[in-house]
């Protein structure tokens, strides 16, 4: 299986829009078979009138009958046409409504199967795009486009079958301007399409200079560097204009030709002239002329229609893309029926973990450890050394891409995922809080939990006294009436640990947001909640983890050495060096006792 992180992967997907449209398809067609009926039949009454007027003009008048008739099927072709094209549109707008819900669901149906690791920042923007901005684009195309295309289409079909039967002759210099507007605007579409991609990656840099900018706005002042970030906005700006212009400068000539072609003033002048000799040969009758200057120049509005949709068809094939490749993102497969396992003890085997978040760097290669039942180990190293990494191996945040882990003897991709967490609780680094109520913050894991269990595990953090001092306690809402410092937001999320009450923990930096007043604190709530259980600590500062009762150094994708904390110091190595870059006191005795 593969558990490389997909967010980096976009592949190209083709037939995008059929592909995510697929539910609806047979409803869109049906809708913009519905617009395109509607629309013939709108343009019945022009056939009345030119009918009615042709007859006044050969034969002198017309009959009050003939007269009524084509009054009345006109009138009621308008109507039975309008309520097609609405029938259309309605159930284009339905499809929207289903398609959209559709793909909100199966997008967050999705995600609850990709890796935890996978919800990065980066990947949150790609969920919001998705989400809320290519699920709106798209909306242009299911409620709009076929419709619109159906009634455009349906106009000028029915245009044309009308024409070529009143004299095929005629209907063909009538068309002559029309072969001149693809002309000129498929020779737009050229130049458009290969200025395009400057002009995408020229926005493209646009908004990340305008990100960079705001986000370090605060950085930028307090070094003074407001000029060199401005620069590169600038800089973003002038070569997004010169892409602009690119695009635009062969576009607008060729666009401004092919509107000019088919404004409806050249064309009835096209079919004046040509009626004209037409009639000075004797080919045609002149009241026959009638429905070419009726009819003709209202094609130029369909044709217009459609170039226009082009542009949103673009769009939404962009959106449609992103979106079908949200919906392709690899997940962790779920243990198959049958094969689910359920762990025996606590004891936890790295057995040969290797790890790659992408192609190019291989993070982790054999790692091959154990964590005994109740006790401490201690994962250090350098900086980027891959500790946090198995942390998160250890979590199923991803799958290893070679090796396994086994909780108590069962692998951990056999292992139900609510089983998993049942057995393995965290507290990380970076702590995420939902917009919720302190008390739901807190009783995540577990929403059945009561108030007493609540305040209990809130207590065993050191936290209960600072939520009773909230506007309205455990009921505030985070972001709203509990604003939390960092520390405070990790002793939360302890909280929520404890009252999980899980055999396993896993402290990544666990201190690392708070100040010193604070850590002292998570300190304390960590050593009573930790005693018994199975602990894996990842640490910066060694002096924490001194106690541990194993101590491993990763290094290079691999441990480098391992032992407890006398015997690694004893060996002169990686630990040592690390130890005494620390400025630690170089005796155990010296040194602060911690967790
Ligand atoms: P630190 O002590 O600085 O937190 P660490 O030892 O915990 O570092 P990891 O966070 O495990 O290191 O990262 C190991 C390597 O993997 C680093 O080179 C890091 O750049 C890379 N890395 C970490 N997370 C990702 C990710 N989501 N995508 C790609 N590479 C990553």
């Amino acid at each position: 299986m593969d558990a490389q992180p997909s967010a980096s992967a976009k592949p190209a997907v083709p037939g995008s829009i059929s592909q995510v449209l697929q539910p609806v398809r047979g409803r869109l067609i049906a809708a913009a078979l519905l617009a395109a009926a509607g629309a013939m039949l709108t343009l019945v009454p022009l056939a009345g009138i030119a009918h009615v007027a042709r007859s006044a003009l050969v034969e002198g008048g017309v009959a009050p009958a003939d007269l009524c008739w084509a009054l009345g099927i006109g009138v009621a072709c308008l109507f039975a046409g309008m309520l097609l094209i609405s029938a259309g549109e309605l159930l284009a707008h339905l499809a929207d409504n289903r398609i959209t819900h559709h793909l909100r669901v199966a997008i967050v149906q999705r995600l609850s199967r990709v890796p935890l690791g996978w919800f990065s920042s980066r990947a949150s923007g790609e969920v919001k795009q998705a989400i809320q901005d290519d699920i709106n684009t798209l909306h242009s195309l299911t409620a709009h486009f076929y419709t619109t295309l159906g009634r455009a289409g349906g106009a000028i079909l029915i245009s044309l079958i009308y024409l070529f039967a009143m004299d095929w002759r005629m209907a063909i210099v009538s068309l002559l301007p029309f072969p001149g507007f693809f002309l000129f605007f498929a020779r737009a579409m050229k130049a458009s399409e290969t200025n395009m991609q400057a002009f995408a990656a020229g926005m493209g840099r646009i908004d990340n200079a305008v990100v960079e900018f705001v986000n370090g706005i605060a950085v930028v002042k307090a070094f003074g560097s407001s000029g060199q970030a401005h620069s590169r906005y600038r800089q973003a700006i002038d070569e997004f204009a010169q892409a602009f212009i690119g695009f635009t400068r062969p576009l607008v000539a060729s666009m401004a030709n092919a509107n000019a072609m088919i404004a409806p003033v050249a064309v009835l002048g096209v079919v004046l002239l040509f009626g004209t000799l037409f009639v000075a040969l004797g080919w045609i009758a002149a009241p026959d002329v009638l429905p070419f200057v009726l009819v003709t120049p209202g094609l130029c509005g369909p044709l217009l229609l459609l170039h226009y949709i082009t542009h949103d068809l673009h769009h939404a094939t962009g959106a449609a893309r992103r979106v079908q490749a949200l919906l392709e993102t690899p997940v962790l497969e779920p243990p198959a029926p049958g094969t689910q396992q359920v762990p025996k003890g606590g004891a936890i085997r790295f057995e040969g973990v290797g790890f790659a978040y992408d192609a190019e760097r291989q993070v982790l290669a054999d790692v091959s450890f154990s964590l005994e039942p109740g006790t401490t180990t201690a994962i250090v190293g350098r900086s980027g050394a891959g500790k946090s990494t198995l942390a998160r191996l250890l979590l199923r945040f991803f799958d290893p891409s070679t090796g396994r882990i086994t909780l108590g003897g069962a692998d951990l991709r056999q292992i139900e995922s609510a089983n998993l967490y049942r057995h393995i609780g965290f507290v990380l680094q970076d702590v995420r809080l939902i917009h919720a109520s302190v008390r739901d913050n807190i009783a995540l894991g577990r929403p059945s939990a009561s108030q007493q269990q609540i305040e209990a595990a809130a207590q065993a953090a050191n936290i209960h006294q600072r939520i009773l001092a909230l506007p309205r306690g455990y009921d505030s809402v985070i972001g709203e009436d509990a604003q939390l410092s960092g520390g405070e937001q990790q002793r939360l999320s302890i909280a929520r640990a404890v009252l999980l009450d899980p055999p396993v923990l896993v402290l990544d930096e666990a201190t690392a947001a708070a100040d010193a007043e604070s850590e002292v604190a998570i300190q304390d709530a960590l050593s009573r909640f930790a005693e018994g259980r199975t602990l894996m600590v990842i640490a910066h500062r060694l002096d924490t983890v001194m106690h541990a009762d194993r101590i491993i150094v990763i290094d290079q994708g691999g441990i480098h050495e391992q032992g407890s904390h006398a015997e690694l110091l004893a060996r002169r190595g990686l630990y040592a060096q690390l130890w005494a870059q620390g400025g630690y006191p170089q005796s155990v005795e010296q040194a602060v006792p911690s967790c």
